[in-house]
């Protein structure tokens, strides 16, 4: 804890000086993020750092695994679907980004069945919404050993499983068919803080930027 009252302290007399008449605007003018940028919890992943983001641009959702239950997922209150509901309905965001990353433990954890302990019963249930990525790592992937590739694989069909889930929102649907809402999904290497973004027609994640 200290490190973070020492990082307040650090923020408030360095920092925020650059950033002052921003929240001060952003304060008396109500916020209107771009973008719902749904990503993980894992630490190492920074919505605004890595996109060169300010205060008021993006609306970020963190959850283990950057998992987007399909509409209809009942159960625990569901805070995930009452975010993307807040963004489309009533920000009105333009873009939605699912943002997967490298070396996550919720992927690791989701294919070895892992945490599932009684002890975890809401993380077992929430990895457990993701399940339809096992079944396409079945059907389209039997030929991938344990490990990395496997890994990668994984979490880039969770992230195609989110966009498709987002389809199943009624709010989103809207937005969609009237042109006025555009989903991304990317996924993050940690080890180069490279971002790729899956191209439909290729079928692939391709490099955001080429690199110079
Ligand atoms: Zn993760």
């Amino acid at each position: 804890m200290q490190r973070l009252i020492e990082g307040v302290h650090k923020f408030r007399s360095g920092e925020f000086g650059n950033y002052r008449k921003l929240f001060r605007k952003l304060s008396q003018e109500g916020q209107n993020p771009h973008t719902l940028f749904i990503t993980c919890s894992d630490s190492r992943v920074l919505a605004e750092l890595i996109t060169h983001s300010k205060p008021g641009d993006l609306f970020v959702v963190k959850n283990v695994g950057n998992i987007v239950p399909p509409a209809n997922a009942r159960g625990d209150t569901n805070s995930t679907a009452a975010a993307i509901e807040f963004a489309v309905e009533t920000l009105k965001v333009s873009d939605i980004v699912i943002c997967g990353h490298s070396q996550c433990g919720a992927i690791t954890a989701l294919l070895d069945k892992k945490p599932v302990s009684d002890s975890t019963p809401h993380l077992r249930d929430w990895l457990n919404l993701a399940a339809p990525v096992l079944e396409t790592l079945k059907k389209d992937y039997p030929h991938l050993p344990e490990g990395p590739a496997k890994e990668t694989a994984a979490a880039e069909e969770n992230v195609l499983f989110g966009l498709d889930s987002l389809h199943s929102y009624s709010c989103v649907q809207e937005r969609l068919m009237d042109g006025s809402l555009r989903l991304h999904g990317w996924f993050f290497k940690i080890a180069t803080a490279e971002l790729f973004a899956y191209d439909p027609e290729k079928r692939q994640f391709l490099p955001l930027v080429s690199e110079s």
